[in-house]
């Protein structure tokens, strides 16, 4: 696994409380603020998200493997090792393969974990690839009926000064300007 893979593993299966119990920082705080643990704080200025965090007087603030490379003094690389170790979300754990029953739970678990994790990397990926599509098709639609209104504006134009406006050239003058808003708004 890349680092980056294993950082998006660890955002779309963990939690930032999870990585605060870790290293039981979090109690039953329930109003997700701590005193902060980066700069040893005593009063609740630290508080947390299911994504990251920020505390209010150091200004120390990100996500939950910058966390744990401030509170721990590591590396980016070496704080991912860290939170897989605890949380075991991919593999590089030889003695997990032939772990006995008491580790077989664990072991479930964190496969459980990991399948969950993918399973939803997967989920966004198709999501966004169907977002892609649609917009694509929309701006196709959107397109098309600029090149009709833009050809009715010149085939139906009137030829002289009293020929009445043909409705389909007065539509064109109408939508022309519109449409190519909604077309520049979705490029
Ligand atoms: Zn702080």
């Amino acid at each position: 696994m890349t680092t980056k893979e294993k950082a998006d593993l660890i955002k779309a299966s963990l939690t930032m409380r999870e990585i605060l119990g870790m290293y039981g920082l979090t109690g039953n705080n329930r109003h997700n603020r701590i005193p902060c643990p980066i700069h040893d704080g005593k009063d609740r200025n630290f508080s947390f998200t299911e994504f990251g965090f920020k505390c209010f007087v150091c200004g120390a603030e990100g996500g939950l493997v910058h966390f744990v490379e401030l509170y721990r003094g590591l590396s980016f690389e070496a704080a991912l090792e860290e939170i897989n170790g605890h949380f075991r979300l991919w593999g590089g754990y030889p003695e997990l393969e032939s772990a006995e029953s008491s580790r077989n739970q664990h072991k479930k678990d964190s496969a459980f974990r990991s399948r969950r994790a993918i399973a939803k990397l997967r989920h966004d990926r198709r999501t966004a690839e169907r977002k892609k599509e649609k917009d694509e098709k929309r701006r196709m639609t959107l397109l098309e009926e600029l090149w009709r209104l833009d050809a009715n504006k010149i085939k139906y134009a009137p030829e002289s000064e009293d020929e009445p406006f043909h409705p389909l050239y007065v539509e064109a003058c109408h939508q022309l300007e519109y449409q190519k808003y909604l077309v520049e708004s979705i490029v």
